[in-house]
């Protein structure tokens, strides 16, 4: 067995007591978290041939949870900037998707796991790009943990042909994905059911794919509410807002995460309270596409909320750690209420709630004996981030991604020190570089010139 102690660190459990230390240790035995305490005891108690670490000065969180992340768009970052929603979708983001290849949503998918581990995140939940195969790979070889879908769509206006298919293919694809992935790389990869939007999905298809997610004690994801024309466009195509045409079908429960959740009324938060349904709030995505989720509401009726990016062409920082920071501060501007969203909340949004949205709160979420050894070290001593009056919230609103220092999943360094342990880093960055534009340009997408080029 393999035992690491890492000692003399600050620690925020985020276990049911929200224990913190000043001087804390943590007690790895493999995989998996055996002790936590104070860090005097821990080392007296130590057995000679443990792995010991000192992080004086240094903080340890449970690793964050990205609840929406789309990893195949990270190629696409740039793509997105200040153009309506239907230029974005039709003209930039479709033509761009529909012409990548396996291997490109690999690099992608590698490049965006560089980011998110630079930022502290261990886990996330992927609504799906095309091809799962390419993530799942790259998930596999980062050593991150993720819950991975495909973008699924059986109906709607301006698909790129490519993307033609069938309820009965879309199905059959996901299922084949859940037998060639579920519990792969040492149980790291988790196959989910992926639902893209109301717009692209008949009412058969969701009802389906939430039997099959039952079926298979996994999650659905899907985006929910996530602008103003779809709430409208359900009420006219199918006679009901779209979180209550989804009441209405029975797919709503406690495994339906619902990312943007923007457009709600008071009834239909409550229905998802009532069908504990997980919501992914992606703030800066939903303010690019002019809506302000009410999650403050949410909390308040008992809904379990988490914190994602979305993709790289709708946020573009595809950090959490910015993410915290723009959640601490939409909900207070638009209740005209300083004492919204406060620091310790939002942290548990991204820790032991995000483990609950995605379904993994047994084993992630926290530190606390039993659990994975999913962590992050944090170091403080920046000019950013100094001082620690009030670590809380300094972790919310003043910690960069630059102050992650190191990185670990299932016991195992995947950043230590700043340095990537797990993938070479400066060839993914250079791969992407060359994916990126050759798929641009087989996509014909022309971006006008902003201001005047001179060569
Ligand atoms: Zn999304």
């Amino acid at each position: 067995m393999r035992r690491q102690l890492l000692f003399n660190a600050g620690l925020i459990t985020m276990d049911a007591e929200r224990r913190q230390y000043r001087r804390g240790a943590i007690l790895i035995e493999d995989d998996r978290i055996a002790q936590v305490g104070e860090s005097d005891r821990l080392q007296l108690e130590a057995a000679p041939d443990v792995a010991r670490i000192d992080l004086r000065g240094r903080w340890v969180l449970p690793g964050l949870i990205n609840s929406h992340v789309h990893t195949s768009q990270q190629l696409g970052r740039g793509l997105g900037d200040d153009v309506d929603l239907l230029t974005w979708l039709h003209a930039r983001i479709w033509p761009y998707e529909s012409n990548m290849t396996e291997e490109d949503s690999y690099v992608s998918s590698l490049l965006c796991g560089l980011e998110q581990i630079r930022s502290g995140v261990t886990c996330f939940a992927e609504p799906g790009g095309q091809h799962v195969n390419g993530m799942a790979r790259a998930v596999s070889e980062l050593g991150l943990r993720a819950m991975l879908a495909r973008s699924t769509m059986d109906m709607g206006e301006g698909l790129p042909d490519a993307w033609d298919e069938s309820t009965e293919q879309s199905l059959a694809i996901q299922v084949a994905n859940y037998e060639r992935w579920h519990g792969k790389a040492n149980g790291r990869i988790r196959a989910w059911f992926g639902l893209r939007t109301i717009f692209n999905n008949s009412d058969d298809i969701i009802v389906r794919t939430k039997a099959l997610a039952d079926q298979y004690n996994v999650g659905v994801h899907m985006h929910v509410a996530e602008i103003k024309e779809e709430v409208e466009f359900a009420r006219e195509t199918r006679g009901a807002t779209t979180v209550t045409h989804l009441n209405n079908l029975g797919v709503l429960g406690d495994n339906f995460l619902a990312v943007h959740c923007v457009w709600m009324t008071d009834a239909e938060i409550q229905m998802f309270a009532d069908h504990n349904v997980k919501v992914s709030h992606n703030p800066a995505a939903a303010m690019r596409v002019l809506g302000f989720a009410k999650i403050p509401e949410m909390l308040d009726a008992g809904v379990c909320v988490s914190i994602g990016t979305d993709g790289a062409p709708s946020n573009n920082r595809m950090t959490l750690i910015d993410e915290m920071w723009v959640t601490s501060l939409v909900h207070k501007g638009r209740l005209l209420d300083p004492t919204a969203m406060p620091a310790e909340t939002i942290l548990a949004m991204v820790t032991c709630d995000g483990a609950r949205a995605v379904l993994w709160d047994d084993e992630l979420g926290s530190l606390e004996a039993g659990k994975k050894a999913d962590l992050v070290v944090i170091n403080p001593d920046t000019p950013t981030m100094l001082p620690m009056h009030d670590p809380v919230a300094n972790f919310v609103t003043s910690m960069h991604a630059h102050n992650v220092e190191s990185v670990m999943v299932d016991g195992r360094w995947l950043m230590r020190d700043r340095e990537i342990l797990t993938v070479n880093e400066a060839e993914v960055i250079e791969e992407a570089k060359a994916r990126a534009a050759a798929i641009v340009k087989r996509a014909g997408i022309k971006l006008p010139d902003r201001f005047n080029v001179v060569n």
